[in-house]
């Protein structure tokens, strides 16, 4: 299974993405957490990376698409993947098809989780991260079991530091120009679903199973 999924930042990307590459036992290609892992150790793409995800803007397509290629060349994506965070661009959708034309592949489904602008603000500047594992949680709506700990690793919880009021309404303004397009991208090429993500956490993966047990 090849799986893209889409939505506004704070849609719950991240979120479901563990529940479903558990479920499909399939890598979980997070484009946000290779470049944190890369900030967090100082190499050369995450100095770059850093100049833009601080600012709420994209890295360069270059950058992210020779990383993403890179990525999905890798032994365990063999059987599949779930992309999440990427394409972000036109650019990026037209490179990941000629990347899997070049193999004779084709990605099972784009899955936009779909959440009004209106709920954003609030899962954004509520959430917080496991800065190992990548988990995902909210001070209100999802909150660890232990305070502060991460249920699945035990590390300290931390705010990110784009999941500020500024950085977020930029990184809105960004989506809407330069990500949105690909929904239309992917309906043109019969490829979308769409789930609706203002349900509860564990109701919207009873929906996305629904929709990929369904293809
Ligand atoms: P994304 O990867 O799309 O940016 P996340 O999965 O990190 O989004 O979710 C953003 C925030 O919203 C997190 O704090 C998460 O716990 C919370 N969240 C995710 N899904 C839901 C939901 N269905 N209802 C309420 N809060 C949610
Ligand atoms: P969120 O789901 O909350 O928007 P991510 O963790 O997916 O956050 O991404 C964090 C930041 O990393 C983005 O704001 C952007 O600066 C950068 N980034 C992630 N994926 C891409 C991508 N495909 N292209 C360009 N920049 C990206
Ligand atoms: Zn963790």
């Amino acid at each position: 299974m090849k799986i893209v999924l889409l939505g506004p930042p704070g849609a719950g990307k991240g979120t479901q993405a563990k529940s479903i590459s558990n479920r499909y036992s399939i890598p979980h290609i997070s484009t946000g957490d290779i470049f944190r892992k890369n900030i967090s150790e100082n190499t050369p793409l995450g100095i770059e990376a850093k100049k833009h995800i601080d600012k709420g803007q994209l890295v360069p397509d270059e950058v992210t698409i020779n990383m993403v290629k890179d990525r999905l060349q890798q032994d365990d994506c063999k059987n599949g993947y779930l992309l999440d965070g990427f394409p972000r661009t036109v650019n990026q959708a037209e490179a990941l098809q000629e990347f899997l034309n070049s193999r004779n592949e084709d990605l099972d489904t784009a899955l936009l989780i779909e959440v009004p602008t209106g709920f954003i603000l609030e899962r954004m500047t509520g959430r917080r991260v496991c800065p190992s594992c990548g988990a995902s949680y909210h001070i209100k709506f999802n909150p660890p079991t232990a305070q502060g700990k991460c249920d699945v690793c035990g590390s300290d919880v931390i705010q990110r530091k784009d999941d500020t009021e500024e950085t977020v309404s930029e990184r809105l303004d960004v989506y809407e120009r330069q990500t949105q397009p690909l929904i239309d991208f992917y309906k043109e090429r019969n490829l979308l679903s769409t789930v609706d993500g203002t349900q509860a956490i564990n109701e919207v993966f009873e929906s996305i199973c629904n929709i990929l047990g369904s293809l």
